[in-house]
């Protein structure tokens, strides 16, 4: 059976580009921290690509810090700053992603809450922030689970206002939007190759020079000294590679929603809100949503329920949960997420199967 796999959010495959630059590199085994020859040939390598990825986000090169995703640029952005804040708050929505919660929660934590489609209200973060006791706000830029945009720009300037630094997870945007983490007035950015056809274990945070920050990884001056550790060259290399073209799936997405409409029972989760053309989350109120994973699944359809648990198994959704969804209500939601090698053929296949499945 042919396969159709409508799951990027959670991980994406690999782009030939990547995948041959990751190859190539794979031959540069010198390290590049070495004086020698070999390591120079890696450092230059090395330089190449964050300048590549450097020139896409518009900033300078040395504010890239490669890590080994967003889950660890999330825990350095926020472990980084609180270290240096001293007693003072981290500010978070109940809608991010679990390893901003997670590194949050080491901390001092004020909760910012989100209307019904999810997306922060930015007139209690201005009460919040202008406590004065806030050191660090965290906005992710789209939601893995519903693919809603927040308003950083608004926050950024809020969080600015009262003596706060911004982080914004962008591990769903970078590849899928335009991300300039200077536009935005993200002080710290997060994101992940495996999310644009790069490969797994690389991703970087962009962090602004002049930021009193703390590394989290102790050991070598790798990174200007903000995270220690011999960079993983072919990863680094294959992420700059896949963040050449930027995937735009906006067509896809519009034939998947007018598709969505025609099906009885089906709701489309904040279906009024901004959101990116690649993920998409549904209910179909009185079925659960697990089930109709695995019947998808039967049909020979990758789609998932939220997002990808590392255990493997699912649980009710915290971000639907957030929203204000009950318990049942946020085990309902179906999610499709597209990518760069997502076709006309693989939309129509997934609502062909989503017909049946609901009937
Ligand atoms: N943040 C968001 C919004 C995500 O969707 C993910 C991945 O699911 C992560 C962070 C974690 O990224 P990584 O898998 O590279 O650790």
């Amino acid at each position: 059976m042919n396969r159709v796999y409508l799951d990027h959010a959670a991980t994406t495959p690999l782009k030939p580009a990547a995948r041959e630059a990751m190859v190539a590199a794979m031959a540069v085994f010198g390290n590049p921290s070495s004086v020698h020859g070999e390591g120079q040939a890696a450092r230059a390598l090395l330089d190449d690509s964050r300048r590549a990825i450097a020139d896409v986000l518009g900033v300078r090169a040395e504010r890239i810090v490669f890590t080994s995703g967003g889950t660890e640029a999330a825990n350095l952005a926020i472990g980084g700053v609180m270290a240096a804040a001293k007693g003072r708050k981290v500010a978070i929505a109940g809608i991010e992603h679990d390893c901003v919660i997670g590194a949050a929660w080491r901390y001092d934590v004020v909760e910012i809450p989100v209307d019904s489609d999810g997306v922060v209200k930015l007139d209690a973060l201005e009460k919040i922030v202008a406590a004065g006791d806030v050191a660090l706000v965290c906005l992710m830029h789209a939601n893995n689970e519903t693919g809603v945009i927040q308003p950083v720009k608004e926050a950024a300037a809020l969080a600015h206002a009262h003596g706060a630094l911004l982080f914004v997870d962008a591990v769903q945007t970078v590849g899928h939007l335009d991300v300039k983490p200077d536009e935005m007035g993200a002080d710290l950015l997060g994101f992940s190759a495996h999310k644009f056809g790069g490969p797994k274990g690389v991703g970087a945070l962009v962090v602004k020079p002049e930021l009193d920050f703390v590394p989290q990884m102790m050991g070598g001056a790798q990174e200007r000294g903000r995270r220690a550790g011999t960079e993983n060259l072919p990863a680094v290399v294959g992420m700059a590679a896949a963040l050449g073209e930027l995937i735009d799936t906006s067509d896809l997405m519009a034939r998947l929603v007018a598709g969505l409409e025609e099906i009885p029972g089906v709701g489309i989760v904040a279906e009024g809100a901004v959101g990116v053309p690649h993920v998409l989350q549904l209910r179909v109120p009185g079925r659960n949503g697990e089930d109709m994973v695995i019947a998808m699944d039967l049909a020979g359809i990758a789609v998932s329920q939220g997002s990808a648990c590392s255990s493997g198994r699912v649980k009710a959704s915290h971000v639907l949960k957030a929203m204000g969804y009950s318990e049942q209500e946020a085990g309902e939601g179906l999610r499709i997420s597209l990518g760069w090698n997502t076709t006309v053929a693989d939309i129509d296949a997934v609502l062909a199967a989503l017909k049946r499945v609901v009937a």
